[in-house]
């Protein structure tokens, strides 16, 4: 991924939380803790059931996003994520490098994570297109992707399910 270009690596956090396995009920603060760099507060114990399903719903939200036919069905689905979000950009490099968080330091974990979700994957549709987003093109594979290639000619979610399709498709020929 070329973040010069992306500008945002939060997008990355809209796509991991699209296809978080939620069947542990402490998926949501599982989450959170092993994506601390974007909380400045992570509280996993004060995680609440309210929150979770908030998360869940801004997940959801992402994959309607990805699985949108038109950009009209992007904007609506797009606008209600943001309308949840409350940002408030800050510069930091507490990781080395100058990068952009979205969410008000100290506000609530569920806050963040919804904050930095809608910014991140509003950036990239509104710089590269509604049709940057995407779902695996892959059989039993429904994870979400960002098309960051230069002619956005994506179609897996990951190397490992793009090298399964080329051989099961090898097969298939193979077959005939
Ligand atoms: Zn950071
Ligand atoms: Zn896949």
């Amino acid at each position: 991924m070329d973040y010069d270009t992306y500008g945002s690596n939060a997008v990355e956090l809209a796509i991991e939380l699209a296809n978080a396995d939620r069947h542990d009920p402490s998926w949501a603060a599982e989450f959170v803790r092993t994506h601390d760099e974007w909380f400045t507060t992570p509280q996993p114990a004060g995680f609440s059931a309210a929150d979770a399903a908030a998360a869940g719903e801004t997940a959801d939200l992402v994959r309607a996003v990805a699985v949108a036919a038109t950009q009209d069905e992007v904007l609506a689905r797009l606008n209600e994520l943001l309308s949840r979000a409350r940002p408030q950009p800050y510069a930091t490099d507490h990781d080395g490098d100058l990068h952009l968080h979205y969410a008000a330091p100290g506000t609530r974990a569920i806050e963040q994570l919804t904050t930095t979700v809608a910014m991140g994957l509003a950036t990239v549709v509104a710089q590269h297109g509604w049709e940057r987003l995407g779902i695996c093109s892959a059989e039993n594979c429904d994870a979400v992707y960002v098309d960051t290639s230069r002619n956005a000619s994506r179609r897996y979610c990951s190397n490992t399910c793009a090298s399964r399709s080329t051989v099961a498709a090898y097969r298939a020929r193979r077959k005939v």
